[in-house]
């Protein structure tokens, strides 16, 4: 199927960015913003020139001293009332994510609910900036070590999660001291937008927090720009890398989370009811646009494959794919018509490469929804590693089935598969999820758990090429990568004591 235009309704409305509390219009480039579901252009993002970026790194730069100044206590108070902010819009926000990602109501809540969890653990910053203290660590000296925010940092989010992904950045980024530019997708901005302005409204000063809206410009000119000093990203593989390559060439922090293939091993003794109905949801959840998604399931022997096919292709019988908006429905559209060429073309090259097609959502319609940019659940079965399909990231809802022998091969595959994100085993054997847990090349890992998303308290990230970088989203790892480290020794001499040069390295005698 060829790329229909999006339709363009002689929108106006020019989302631009959020620079020192302010809106800031943009003259210069745009994007269209359609709403998946109809096809229809709703409005147009504005993309950040460079000199609007410097604006905003500028912004952030002198918002950065007093902000850094301010006690922990008060930072985490703002961070409290923007929580209940949050939770006030939340249906306003959840309307925003659904009309420019296309995911359903239910799914944008739960995406909504996992970013606001982020804000409680950053209420707790006073505590977590504590650090640490050491009485007598030689004659009459005391030792501590403090945690000083960066300064600058910026987030470059994909379109996936619009609120979440962000909210693995910001709460925490802020509450540390440091001032901070967001750079959302261009795919779906409207979110990101008021979230910034709640935060304005939660009292947080201006500066502390800006928007720019952008593409690869915009991008550059905050990899480029010496005032910023660390980089958080989560995207595509290809881009991450770039990202950190750039970034640490120039000197700068940097976390780039990528892409991701998640395999779930599928063993004979597993609850097969229950697993299908986790790899409905891990499968097909916001249409395959997940990270996290799980996206092969490895049945170990040819009966477990059997009937996992079998139950699944029933279960996709009653799959309800329509407009998000509708809360009966199950699926969403993709989130435009080039990513859901893209995802359709996986499924013409997974037929050419002789896998075995069960269920094909090629030819969905949805009736009223015709320009959409929907497309039906799809299942592979008897997909092989040599295959393109297995390979490479489809971000659609595509399952391939891949049938082993034994739990040691698929342990092997996953091992060997370039990315290591996140995966899951279904089993009741207890000593099997054990060897699994200990022994798989994967950073987030379920047993019988098939999105294994680790809550705010634990941090988020990736082995091999799901992330570039030495510290995790969110979490404990979000204060190091935040902070920098100072350790003072501290010695007061009694008066009048006068003490020799001493020309020995420092010891405790
Ligand atoms: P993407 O890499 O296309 O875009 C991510 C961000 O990078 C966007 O803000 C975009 O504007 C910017 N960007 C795009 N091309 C660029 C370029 N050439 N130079 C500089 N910046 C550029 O990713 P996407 O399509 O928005 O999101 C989907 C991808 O994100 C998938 O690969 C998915 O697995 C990944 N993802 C990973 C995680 C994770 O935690 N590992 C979480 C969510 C999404």
């Amino acid at each position: 199927m060829s790329a229909r235009p999006a339709k363009d309704a002689d929108v106006t409305q020019v989302v631009g960015h959020f620079i020192n509390g302010v809106d800031v219009a943009d003259n210069g480039r745009t994007l269209p913003v359609t709403n998946p579901a109809t096809g229809q252009v709703t409005k147009h993002v504005a993309m950040a020139s460079a000199k609007t970026v410097e604006r905003a790194i500028a912004a952030a730069q002198d918002a950065f001293p007093a902000w850094r100044n301010t006690p922990p206590q008060r930072r985490a108070k703002v961070m409290f009332r923007f929580k209940q902010l949050l939770e006030e819009r939340a249906d306003d926000i959840v309307a925003l994510l659904t009309s420019e990602h296309g995911k359903v109501l239910d799914d944008a809540m739960g995406e909504f609910s996992r970013g606001v969890e982020i804000v409680d653990y950053a209420c707790g910053i006073a505590e977590l900036l504590k650090g640490e203290h050491a009485k007598n660590v030689g004659p009459n000296i005391d030792s501590w070590s403090e945690l000083h925010p960066l300064g600058v940092v910026a987030g470059i989010t994909p379109f996936n999660f619009p609120a979440m992904v962000p909210m693995w950045m910001f709460p925490m980024a802020i509450a540390c001291g440091n001032t901070f530019i967001l750079k959302p997708s261009e795919k779906d901005p409207s979110a990101p937008m008021l979230v910034g302005h709640l935060l304005s409204e939660a009292g947080l000063p201006d500066g502390v927090f800006n928007i720019v809206n952008g593409d690869k410009e915009a991008v550059d000119t905050l990899l480029n720009d010496a005032r910023v000093q660390a980089i958080s990203f989560v995207g595509s593989t290809p881009i991450a890398e770039y990202i950190y390559a750039t970034g640490t060439k120039n000197g700068k922090r940097i976390q780039a989370l990528g892409g991701a293939k998640n395999h779930a091993i599928v063993m004979p003794d597993a609850d097969i009811d229950n697993a299908v109905s986790a790899l409905m949801g891990a499968a097909y959840g916001s249409c395959g646009e997940r990270c996290m998604a799980i996206s092969v399931a490895v049945c170990v022997g040819d009966n477990t494959a059997d009937t996992i096919v079998a139950k699944l292709s029933e279960a996709l019988q009653d799959l309800k794919v329509g407009n998000g908006a509708d809360a009966n429905n199950d699926m969403g559209p993709l989130v435009t018509q080039v990513h859901h060429d893209k995802v359709r073309g996986y499924v013409d090259l997974g037929v050419e490469e002789g896998a075995d097609l069960v269920v094909d959502g090629r030819n969905l319609t949805v009736a009223g929804h015709e320009d959409g940019f929907f497309l039906g659940a799809c299942l592979f079965d008897r997909v092989t590693p040599d295959m393109r399909i297995y390979q490479e990231e489809i971000f659609g809802p595509v399952l391939c089935v891949v049938r082993v022998e034994s739990q040691e091969h698929a342990m092997q595959l996953i091992n060997d598969h370039e990315y290591g994100n996140g995966t899951c085993i279904f089993t009741r054997d207890g000593e099997a999820a054990r060897y699994f847990a200990d022994n798989i090349q994967v950073g987030m890992v379920g047993i019988n758990v098939p999105l294994p998303v680790p809550v705010a308290l634990h941090s988020f990230g990736g082995w091999k090429r799901s992330l570039f970088g030495d510290l995790y989203a969110y979490g404990p790892d979000s204060v190091r990568f935040y902070t920098r480290r100072k350790t003072i020794t501290q010695r007061w001499p009694s008066g009048g004591v006068r003490e020799k040069a001493q020309f020995s390295f420092p010891s405790h005698s």
